[in-house]
């Protein structure tokens, strides 16, 4: 086991840390978390206009470049002693289900990030993969056995978004074999909490169950439409754990070019986050199975022994905890956006 470092303990306050897809939403809480810590040349980029941000950090120098192209690549990792690359064309099942072109075209922004951060002679680079690359045979049973580091081959992925995430992660791989860049590759289960998409289809379940909530109390049609039968299983990670263990991780030389599971551990039902919504807005609601809707795989669930071993750590936020918060934040979204005012999405 090793003692683990973060970029507080590693870094000047004054290195240049560049973030990109920090107009979305772990790209932008990791630009406040940054922020917060006190270092002062935060970049932070994203394809989006400034306005469409979901959070602008004060004294964060913020870029709208579409990270595509190889040149606006190069203009985001000037002078970068750190990337974060956040930067994905994303979304919920019903995005990623639907859209798996977008989802592949995502390969074009690690490949260019990373030459870039590699001219500009960045010290670590991190890619932010996915449990979608993992082999979907693994996941046909809402009883899984979490998956581990190593069921990611034989490979058999997500079609689209998951071949994706598979592919930049040997790209990263071969960054560090080939050319000693040090590379990190965490592979994100579905994370949740405020400032994340809430409406609009790009939106995952937590927000997107929990806005129909809000809206069956608000519009007093005490329904809900749950998408498959609702039997089927997910662990989420709640966004401060998210934002920890990207830092821990970035900062562990042991995990160099070496993907990892970065998520919660705590498995639940579709029904059951229903339930916990219902609890947290004191309501029973009707529920509607859409059983053609996209569902995704059967069941999935995060193996931490990898991430305890080497960091001593896991992220250990209970969801109902972060669901709390999460539910606060998305119903003062739907009030001011009834109000007439800009909301994230
Ligand atoms: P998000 O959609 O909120 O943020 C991604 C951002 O990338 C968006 O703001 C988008 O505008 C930006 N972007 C897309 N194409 C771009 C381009 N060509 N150039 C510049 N910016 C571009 O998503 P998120 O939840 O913050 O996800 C961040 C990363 O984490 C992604 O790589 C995603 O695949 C990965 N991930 C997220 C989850 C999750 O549950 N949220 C799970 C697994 C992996």
């Amino acid at each position: 086991m090793s003692t683990s470092k973060k970029a507080v303990d590693i870094l000047n306050k004054d290195d240049q840390i560049v973030i990109t897809g920090a107009g979305g939403f772990i790209g932008g809480s990791l630009a406040r978390y940054f922020s917060e810590q006190g270092f002062t040349n935060l970049r932070a980029v994203d394809k989006k206009p400034l306005v469409e941000w979901y959070q602008r950090i004060p004294g964060v120098e913020s870029l709208s470049l579409d990270l595509s192209h190889r040149d606006n690549c190069r203009r985001a990792a000037e002078g970068a002693v750190e990337v974060y690359n956040l930067a994905a064309d994303m979304g919920g099942m019903g995005f990623i289900e639907n859209f798996r072109v977008e989802c592949l075209r995502s390969i074009l922004i690690n490949t260019h990030m990373l030459e870039a951060a590699y001219q500009a002679g960045a010290e670590r680079y991190l890619f932010s993969s996915s449990a979608c690359a993992y082999n979907i045979q693994l996941q046909q049973d809402p009883n899984v056995r979490a998956l581990k580091e190593t069921d990611a081959y034989p490979a058999f992925p997500e079609r689209g978004y998951g071949w994706e995430k598979l592919m930049s992660e040997i790209f990263c791989q071969e960054y560090y074999a080939e050319r000693g860049m040090k590379t990190f590759i965490p592979r994100f289960h579905n994370v949740y909490g405020p400032h994340g998409t809430w409406d609009g289809g790009r939106e995952k379940a937590p927000a997107a169950l929990s806005r129909k909530v809000i809206s069956a109390v608000d519009n007093g049609d005490l329904q809900i439409e749950i998408w498959g039968d609702g039997s089927q299983t997910r662990s989420f990670m709640y966004i401060a754990d998210c934002v920890l263990g990207i830092d821990q991780i970035m900062h562990c030389d042991d995990l160099v070019a070496t993907p990892i599971n970065l998520g919660s551990s705590e498995l639940i039902s579709i029904n059951d986050l229903v339930t916990m919504i219902e609890e947290i807005a004191e309501v029973e609601l009707t529920r509607n199975y859409k059983l053609d809707a996209p569902r995704g795989v059967a069941g999935r669930n995060s193996d931490n022994t990898m991430i305890k071993q080497v960091l001593d750590w896991e992220p250990d936020i209970p969801l109902r905890q972060g669901m709390q918060n999460t539910y606060t934040w998305i119903e003062q979204q739907y009030q001011d956006r009834k109000a007439g005012k800009r909301t994230v999405s």
